[in-house]
């Protein structure tokens, strides 16, 4: 294919061009990385690829399983029982094949968690709040942007964290649920649409961070809801005083400022 980039100039996506129409986007020296290739990590993968990012890396240790095929559309009964990265790897290199793809066939973990420095934004599309804040963690301790996705039951939620400037996980919910409290995805289900929804939204953030364009949902939180009809909202969130991720410290307003 001649074209490397052959959707940075179609419709919604025009927005990586910014301004200046012709603008080249940026080289593909960064890199997303997507933690989970499951309802939120599959649609993420293909938006942040339709949006202009030209290098993935997938981490995922599952193989690919019969429940998995009705949501995660990427995947084929022919798939079935391969890991889940080399799979999302031959579909997204069949359909775009200038994008460049490393897998990562193993669970992301502290061990391993420095990883992520290789990579200029992270996707949390995991589906357990252990494995969130874990990403949280490694991704402030390293000072890498990330966006942090969830679905459970009708709701899912997204939302952009820099560290160190914008809020963060634990600014939103401090601690993670108890492991009694914490339904899996598995057990309380989750609506597809919902999950396509918000791992788009993170697949375009993503595309947004490496293009250079400004994050939509940096200190706000995307919700939707999807109890009667599909609901989409998004709220401010502030950071929070005593989070270790010190965006509170870098936002507050000093006293003597302007003095
Ligand atoms: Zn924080």
């Amino acid at each position: 294919m001649n074209n490397p980039r052959p959707y940075r100039r179609t419709g919604v996506f025009d927005f990586c061009l910014g301004d200046a129409p012709g603008k080249a986007l940026p080289t593909d020296v960064e890199r997303a990385l997507i933690i989970g290739l499951g309802g939120l990590g599959v649609p993420s993968a293909i938006a942040a690829a339709r949006a202009g990012v030209t290098r993935l890396g997938l981490i995922d240790p599952d193989p690919v399983e019969l429940s998995n095929l009705a949501r995660q559309v990427i995947y084929r009964e022919f798939d079935l029982g391969a890991l889940k990265v080399e799979a999302a790897a031959r579909y997204l290199r069949r359909n775009y094949p200038a994008l460049k793809i490393e897998t990562f066939p193993f669970a992301l973990d502290d061990a391993n968690g420095a990883m992520i420095e290789q990579f200029g934004f992270v996707i949390d599309a995991t589906d357990t709040p252990a494995t969130k804040f874990l990403i949280n963690d490694l991704c402030i301790r390293v000072g890498r942007p990330f966006v942090y996705g969830g679905v459970l039951g009708t709701a899912g939620q997204a939302m952009s964290v820099i560290p160190g400037h914008t809020a963060c996980l634990r600014c939103l919910f401090e601690y993670p649920p108890a492991a009694a409290e914490a339904a899996s995805c598995r057990e309380a289900g989750i609506i597809g649409p919902i999950a396509g929804a918000i791992g788009a939204a993170q697949g375009d953030e993503a595309a947004r961070y490496l293009c250079g364009r400004e994050l939509q949902l940096a200190n706000r939180i995307l919700t939707y809801d999807a109890v009667r009809t599909i609901r989409s909202r998004v709220a401010v969130v502030a950071p929070r005083e005593g989070c270790g991720c010190g965006a509170w410290n870098a936002n507050r307003i000093q006293p003597n400022a302007g003095i």
